[in-house]
């Protein structure tokens, strides 16, 4: 039996008038990485800030790592909070800090009587294994776009994460640096053994980066499956056409 580490069941949330999830049910497993694709303002953002206490559903249950969470009241949502590692769309690094601080500002929040020592080596392993150790007294302002989006994912890593969400990890960069981030995000799930979800616009992305694709289509999931299931042989119009806008 493959162990659930999310699982979202009949889960509805609306804003006011605006339906945005109708009753999505989605399981994540363990060591896997499902990518979540849909249009802009399907509810991909929503989904993920309802896993992490962000957001509260209308109706319908949120497991995380065993936990239903609305219910765990603030301390316990903190401690579920430390497992998982959110690189969400907006999260940029503090520009008055170095790269090094930046990293530290999570342990140092989190992490109780951790000595210089003890500081200084998981900052620099965790930069490593980004390749970027040698950026470690620069500020974010000398970086390029691409290698502040890894400094980001690498501050996510510090606190070693069991579940990594990425939100749009590859928006707004070009070809190259996006294939650059796929590849970070394959090699963090390996060196990590982290379970990930990846929210997408971008096809090349998801066929890199994902196990298993699962599309949002008015407020639920339709069929999901590798890559080649899901869309090279698409029956739902919908998805169709969203692989065919993309190639
Ligand atoms: P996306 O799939 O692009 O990530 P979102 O999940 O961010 O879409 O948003 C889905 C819809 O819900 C959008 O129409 C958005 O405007 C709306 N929405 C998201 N968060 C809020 C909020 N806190 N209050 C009101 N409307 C919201
Ligand atoms: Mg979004």
């Amino acid at each position: 039996m493959r162990e659930s580490v999310v699982q979202v069941r009949n889960l509805v949330k609306s804003f006011g008038d605006l339906h945005v999830l109708k009753g999505v049910d989605l399981d994540l497993y363990r060591g896997e990485n499902l990518v979540v694709l849909g249009k802009s303002g399907s509810g991909k953002s929503v989904l993920i800030k309802i896993m992490v206490g962000l957001l509260t559903q209308d109706e319908g249950s949120v497991r995380v790592l065993g936990q239903e969470v609305k219910d765990l009241d603030s301390r316990k949502l903190n401690e579920l909070r430390l497992k998982i590692g959110f690189s969400f769309q907006a999260s940029a690094l503090y520009d008055s800090m170095t790269v090094r601080e930046n990293l530290e500002f999570p342990l140092v929040r989190n992490v109780k009587n951790l000595s210089r020592e003890e500081k200084d080596k998981l900052v620099e392993e965790v930069l490593d294994s980004v390749g970027l150790l040698q950026t470690i007294n620069q500020m974010p302002s000398e970086l390029s776009g691409g290698q502040r989006k890894r400094i980001g994912i690498a501050r996510t890593l510090i606190l070693k994460p069991e579940i990594m969400l990425y939100d749009e990890p590859t928006a707004g960069l070009d070809p190259i640096t996006c294939m650059d981030i796929n590849n970070l995000i394959n090699q963090v799930n390996e060196m990590y053994k982290t379970t990930s979800i990846i929210i997408t616009h971008d096809l090349t992305c998801a066929k890199v980066t994902g196990d298993r694709m699962a599309v949002l289509l008015d407020g639920v999931f339709g069929k999901t499956g590798q890559f080649d299931e899901v869309f090279e042989r698409a029956e739902d119009d919908r998805v169709k056409s969203f692989y065919d806008y993309n190639f």
